[in-house]
């Protein structure tokens, strides 16, 4: 029985799936006119657990994410410049060459940190005519009316619209709005798409005139094309519950009558040394300056797991090599217990490994199930994965048959660590590096670590001395 804590009811809720043993999942993706960042990363490997967490379960899923590559304004709400045009003349470069490279700079991180790609990636400017389908249906439904500025959701018309955020709505959007569009009956009324705005680049043909659709509703579209309009969970930053994620409810209403998700999943924040990630604070890191940095990107993905979805991550880079070490550490363990002849790797299905193990070892696996069945409890599985390590009483093969049982969840490639042998140049600069140590010469032993990391190696000192691997 697997518990989610559901935004809808702001309760941890039994997920019943809408069809026997299958999921289907939409995440909100990236806006990719930027890098994504550490602090955007954080949630994919969130929902990365929630999603092999179904599949260790038994559970058939198709996930769907959506990649926004137009239209999305620099604010949530409808107000200010288009996000991929500003980073186009940024960077001289077309829209089009904006998006492509930063789809290519987010699926390279995604790889790096072990999150399985999703089953559909869309992109909003690949759905214009379902969007366009919907707006439509919106609009005959008399859930919209025409303003200068474009065709506009009316939140009157749908009396639960404030329940979901359950915020002071008054409070929550007067101001940006007004301005942008005085047409419009409320403040917080939303485009569904926007017309007359002759200097933006990406523009369609509509009913409603030539022009683009609103943000929001390339979610509502994508969702329902790839999932129906009814499907299971629906997951995003909480920085989606008062806007992105209430107009996607409202437009769905408007639409279909009825809401899509049954599950609305929201992650909590990764902060750097306790503030927001943010371009203008200048505090960006990107997965790939943890390889330049040494550190493995699997260290950051250890780190992120071991935070609560929900309760966010504070992150520090005392932190990560708090990670990196424990990482390590794990890797170590593994290719201590692996056994000498070929391992019979457990094959995917849940409860075959159960049958086979005996004694008390189901009560781990019992456990690690429990754990991940409480809304995802990701770092109480990981702290029993080394409950596990050093429990003396469970033999080193059941130890590495469920160590790899785990990682089908946890995701740090375990399968695929071997026991390598260091090349004599690398020890040559390991005995080197000793020496120096051995006489205060830190600088010079500093720069033989620096060359090692440049020949694809780290050194670690032990208390049985320095340690050469391999950087992960
Ligand atoms: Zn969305």
């Amino acid at each position: 029985m697997i518990k989610l804590y559901n935004t809808l009811s702001r309760k941890k809720e039994i997920f019943k799936p809408l069809k026997d043993k299958k999921a289907g999942i939409y995440s909100c993706g990236p806006t990719v006119y930027w890098n994504q960042h550490i602090g955007n990363m954080y949630a994919y490997i969130q929902w990365d657990i929630l999603v092999r967490f179904l599949k260790y379960s038994g559970y058939k899923v198709n996930w769907v994410m959506n990649i926004t590559d137009v239209g999305h304004l620099t604010s949530d709400e409808d107000a200010g410049e288009d996000k991929m045009e500003k980073g186009a003349r940024r960077e001289k470069l077309s829209v089009q060459e904006i998006a492509k490279k930063y789809i290519g700079q987010f699926i390279e991180s995604m790889d790096l940190l072990n999150i399985r790609r999703p089953d559909t990636l869309c992109r909003a400017t690949e759905h214009i005519k379902e969007q366009i389908d919907l707006i439509k249906k919106i609009e005959e439904k008399g859930f919209a009316y025409q303003t200068k500025t474009g065709l506009v959701f009316d939140t009157s018309k749908f009396s639960g619209y404030a329940k979901f955020s359950r915020l002071n709505l008054k409070k929550q959007h007067a101001g940006s709005r007004v301005e942008i569009d005085p047409e419009k009956k409320q403040p917080w009324d939303f485009l569904l798409w926007v017309t007359n705005q002759p200097k933006h680049i990406m523009q369609w043909d509509s009913p409603w005139g030539k022009g683009f659709p609103g943000w929001h509703i390339e979610c509502t579209a994508m969702s329902a094309k790839y999932l129906g309009n009814r499907f299971d969970i629906h997951t995003g930053g909480k920085e989606h519950i008062p806007v992105h994620h209430t107009n996607e409810i409202a437009q769905a209403y408007g639409a279909f009558g009825k809401q899509t998700a049954n599950f609305w999943l929201h992650n909590e924040w990764l902060m750097i040394d306790k503030v927001k990630v943010s371009k203008s604070l200048g505090n960006i890191i990107l997965t790939t300056d943890f390889i330049k940095k040494g550190y493995s990107p699997l260290a950051f993905r250890y780190l992120a797991i071991t935070s609560h979805y929900r309760q966010g991550l504070n992150f520090s880079w005392k932190s990560l090599e708090a990670s990196q070490n424990a990482l390590n550490n794990l890797f170590e363990k593994v290719k201590e217990f692996t056994p000498t002849q070929t391992p019979t790797v457990p094959s995917g299905q849940v409860g075959r490994g159960l049958d086979r193990s005996a004694g008390g070892t189901n009560d781990y696996q019992k456990k690690f199930i429990d754990y991940l069945s409480d809304d995802l409890n990701a770092p109480k599985a990981l702290a029993l994965a080394w409950s596990l390590i050093k429990d003396e009483k469970v033999a080193t093969e059941e130890k590495y048959r469920l160590l790899l049982d785990f990682d089908k969840v946890l995701g740090f490639n375990l399968a695929k660590i071997e026991t390598e042998k260091i090349p004599v140049e690398l020890s040559r600069l390991a005995e080197q590096r000793q020496k120096y140590r051995e006489q205060k010469e830190w600088r010079k032993a500093d720069e033989i670590r620096e060359e090692m990391k440049k020949l694809g190696w780290t050194i670690e000192d032990t208390d049985e001395g320095p340690k050469v691997k391999r950087l992960q």
